[in-house]
């Protein structure tokens, strides 16, 4: 027997014959179940021969049924029948390049244990009471994006989730849960809501491998590692052998979260899947991935593999993936992990659709604008990374790495501290990080080292599940200094850039996972929330609060338009101390203040400042940022104490209108 090695397949794969006859274009792969009956396609143009096996469990038992299945036009095969085969499990075995290869279906929408064998599933009876009439949250001004593990989220005993739900989406469904059950100190979702935060960002809840869903409940880990793309995580529900609980679970989950006001983002890693023997691959040998000419996989991901993103048809799978997360289930964004690995044009064809269906950026795109290491992108395929950002349209975003570690130091050297906790030399760069990059960098003759089109692009973030926590970072880096007030200092600084606000969950009460930077599989009693620290920390917690609250009454700060950087003027940067006007006017929005006087002060010194006309009040300080409530009046000069953040807001236009008029000339 003579197999094709991936080479022999990729070249075969892009030949005119190929393109010309095996691309699909329906929107139908999958099973179609319904009342009307129930049918079957699977794309797999290489297959001589496809037998459907129908079972009665998901794992375990033989096939009830076994039937050939018919080639169709595009390498589409697929079997139909009158019956309503919701509940009944499938794989598929195919012949391919003279070898009998078993599989699941790639674009299964349920699945039994462990994702091993697919389900036939009826939507319709998946849906919790009230799903007709669930919808995202109305949205005003600024969206701040809550950085959410499933299982972290309802692990700890402390934060009074029924036993049964701990680790479970159902935990999200609890809406009145309090410290240890005390009836008085919220946690969970009541918790975030009085926090303020708009998104919440779930952590990959598609079926992955890394977790045996029949292990014992312990078992942990973030979930960056796909098997079925378009069916929820089993070891969150309450019965992963039944495929349509976790389905229905997921939903109630999404329900809850939309009904108590939070938008809902699903983390999604479609660069690489959990083993290279996927679905994929048994379906469609080495379409659906990268390889190097010399014959190397690709590994850009360090995951073993890269998917081919850049394909048509796995292009395509991406694209209807999205799409169905969206439709079926309500989901409010996408943030894509390692999204350099994918392709620009796939990453702009993503966002047209969406806009087409639910309005322009209304859905919300970003991800990581870099790569684990070297990919195989094919052809003339451009990578989706961080200095390409001007290729992406303005409503894909990017963390913004520069940011986070100019504010508090280098993620990935843990050692080294940023404009917060002591380095020098980083003012341009956190003036930058105010314009969310969209600003003349006059350091570099006017470019700066990301050219973002809109602060729409830019996420702003200093913690995120990966590297240390900030809390760990200051630890490390400022040993002995008032790490509370550094926090501070860094929580009202990027709470004062213009992009899109992100933070990992607990960032608000000081969460430590004890220094550790990559802790994806280490145990849930280091990774879950501790309920106790976020009222033990409470005065943390109250600050982040107040700056969510203040930011939503900054029109100045949360414009999102390609014209906000030119509301700043009035800079002066100088040794560990940037400063700045911002305009807050906006047409339609009352806002109390006209201009803000913003004070970055990493000195250990105060910071004094005169300040211009009259009408200051005072917004945030060191130690409060609800001040704002207060009306304090203050005139003539103020002083910005060491190591943080002072803002200052005028009744008037500080310069008096027509000089706000020229102040791009200033
Ligand atoms: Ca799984």
């Amino acid at each position: 027997m003579n197999m094709k090695t991936a080479l022999e397949w990729k070249r075969y794969y892009s030949t005119s014959e190929f393109k010309d006859n095996y691309i699909y274009e329906g929107d139908d792969l999958g099973v179609q179940c319904t009342t009307e009956g129930t049918v079957f396609r699977l794309w797999s143009p290489p297959a001589g021969r496809v037998t459907l096996n129908l079972y009665r469990e998901g794992s375990g038992d033989d096939p009830f049924q076994s039937v050939s299945m018919k080639k169709e036009n595009k390498g589409v095969w697929s079997w139909k029948c009158r019956e309503e085969l919701h509940g009944v499990y499938y794989d598929y075995m195919l012949e391919i390049d003279g070898k009998n290869v078993r599989s699941a279906d790639p674009y299964a929408k349920a699945c039994g244990m462990n994702g091993e064998r697919s389900m036939a599933v009826n939507l319709r009876r998946t849906d919790p009471e009230g799903w007709d009439e669930d919808r995202s949250p109305e949205e005003a001004g600024e969206r701040i994006i809550y950085e959410l593990h499933v299982k972290e989220f309802s692990w700890d005993r402390s934060g009074g989730f029924p036993e049964k739900y701990r680790g479970k989406y159902k935990a999200f469904t609890c809406a009145d849960t309090t410290l240890n059950n005390d009836g008085i100190h919220p946690t969970g979702i009541p918790y975030l809501q009085e926090l303020g935060v708009t998104h919440v960002q779930i952590m990959p809840s598609y079926d992955y491998g890394s977790v045996d869903e029949a292990g014992e409940d312990t078992e942990f880990n973030w979930g960056y590692d796909p098997v079925n793309y378009n069916v929820p995580e089993g070891s969150y529900s309450m019965d992963p052998a039944h495929g349509e609980v976790r389905i229905r679970e997921m939903k109630e989950m999404i329900q809850s979260l939309h009904s108590r006001g939070f938008g809902v983002i699903m983390d999604v890693v479609y660069n690489h899947t959990y083993s290279l023997d996927s679905w994929f691959q048994r379906t469609v040998p080495w379409y659906f991935y990268r390889v190097f000419d010399d014959g190397r996989i690709s590994n850009g991901s360090a995951c073993g593999n890269d998917v081919a993103s850049e394909r048509e048809m796995c292009a395509k799978f991406i694209l209807d993936s999205v799409l169905y997360w969206t439709e079926e289930y309500h989901i409010d964004g996408f943030r894509f992990d390692l999204m350099g690995l994918l392709d620009v044009e796939l990453m702009n064809r993503i966002r047209r659709e969406l806009d087409r269906r639910y309005g322009k950026g209304v859905k919300l795109l970003f991800g990581e604008p870099w790569a684990a290491d070297e990919t195989a992108m094919e052809g003339e395929a451009i990578p989706a990374l961080k200095e390409n950002i001007r290729l992406l349209d303005e409503n894909v975003g990017i963390f913004c790495d520069d940011t986070r570690d100019a504010i508090k130091g280098s993620a990935l050297k843990t050692k080294l501290p940023g404009f917060i906790n002591g380095a020098d030399g980083l003012e341009e760069k956190i003036l930058q990080s105010a314009g969310a990059w969209c600003m003349e960098d006059r350091d570099n003759a006017g470019k700066s080292e990301i050219q973002a089109k809109a602060p729409s692009q830019i996420i702003t973030y200093v913690s995120a599940h990966d590297n240390q926590t900030l809390w760990d970072k200051l630890e490390e880096t400022a040993p002995g200094e008032d790490l509370m007030r550094l926090n501070r200092m860094a929580a009202a600084l990027y709470m004062t850039c213009q992009g899109t606000l992100f933070l990992l969950s607990g960032e608000e009460f000081a969460r430590t996972k004890g220094g550790h930077d990559n802790s994806f599989n280490a145990p849930i009693s280091l990774n879950r929330l501790d309920w106790k620290k976020a009222w033990k920390e409470r005065p943390l917690v109250e600050y982040y609060k107040g700056l969510i609250a203040l930011r939503s009454r900054l029109p100045g700060l949360y414009d999102k338009s390609a014209e906000a950087s030119s509301r700043i003027f009035g800079v002066r940067k100088e040794g560990g101390v940037v400063c700045y006007m911002c305009d807050n006017r906006a047409a339609g929005v009352d806002t109390r203040w006209k201009t803000l006087l913003i004070i970055y002060n990493s000195k250990k010194r105060p910071e004094k400042i005169s300040l211009p006309g009259t009408g200051w009040e005072l917004l945030c300080n060191a130690q409060s940022s609800e001040l704002w409530k207060e009306k304090i009046t203050v005139s003539g000069s103020a002083v910005a104490e060491p190591q943080s953040v002072l803002i200052l807001g005028c009744l008037r236009d500080a310069l008096g209108e027509t000089e706000l008029g020229r102040r791009k000339a200033v």
